[in-house]
């Protein structure tokens, strides 16, 4: 069975099981030390608020651990700020977080106004249900990057190799879309061993 560790220090940890749960994953809340050293197939970082998230990562000591297995290929699911600690670049910031994903974030990119919204856009082609609280977007992105779904021009979702990024939340919509192309992904993997 696929098991996929959760990183449950703030945010929607447990719609993510939830629905991985549904899709028939094992999952566990990493919260320690000790449980980033368990055997996983497959993370996924939540939203939440990055800058938060990101100093919890480093005083847990966590920070490194799980930066080394996403740099060796574990299979990553970023959602809102979970992209924002994959993103290689933060605009306006001197540093970030995993960087492992090739990609330059706006944070709180669609204003106050517009901080929290559901609309339905394609993504991979296909009619998505898409929540955003205070998301960001993608702003640019490097060669091996691909590009998922975009909403008015803006990339909103993508993939690196193993790696999504989403800056909506897919743990928030009744649509499976998002979590089941991350299981194919670590199903592939398992294929090609
Ligand atoms: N605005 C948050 C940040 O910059 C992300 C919001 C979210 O994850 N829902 O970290």
């Amino acid at each position: 069975m696929i098991r996929i560790g959760i990183l449950a220090l703030q945010g929607a940890f447990v719609e993510h099981a939830a629905i991985l749960k549904q899709l028939g994953a094992d999952t566990f809340e990493i919260r320690q030390r000790k449980d980033a050293d368990q055997e996983m197939d497959g993370l996924v970082l939540p939203g939440g608020e990055s800058t938060t998230m990101g100093k919890l990562l480093k005083d847990l000591d966590l920070h490194e651990p799980l930066k080394q297995k996403i740099e060796q290929g574990l299979p990553v699911l970023g959602t809102c700020a979970g992209l924002i600690l994959l993103a290689k670049d933060i605009e306006g910031r001197e540093d970030g977080h995993f960087k492992t994903m090739d990609v330059t974030v706006r944070r709180n990119a669609y204003g106050r106004q517009l901080g929290s919204f559901v609309t339905t856009a394609p993504f991979q082609g296909n009619p998505l249900e898409m929540v955003f609280i205070r998301a960001p977007y993608i702003a640019s992105y490097g060669d091996e990057v691909d590009v998922l779904a975009t909403v008015d021009d803006r990339v909103v979702a993508a993939r690196q190799g193993q790696m999504i990024g989403t800056a909506f939340h897919p743990e928030l919509s009744a649509d499976p879309t998002v979590h089941a192309l991350f299981l194919s992904i670590i199903k592939k993997e398992d294929a090609s061993d």
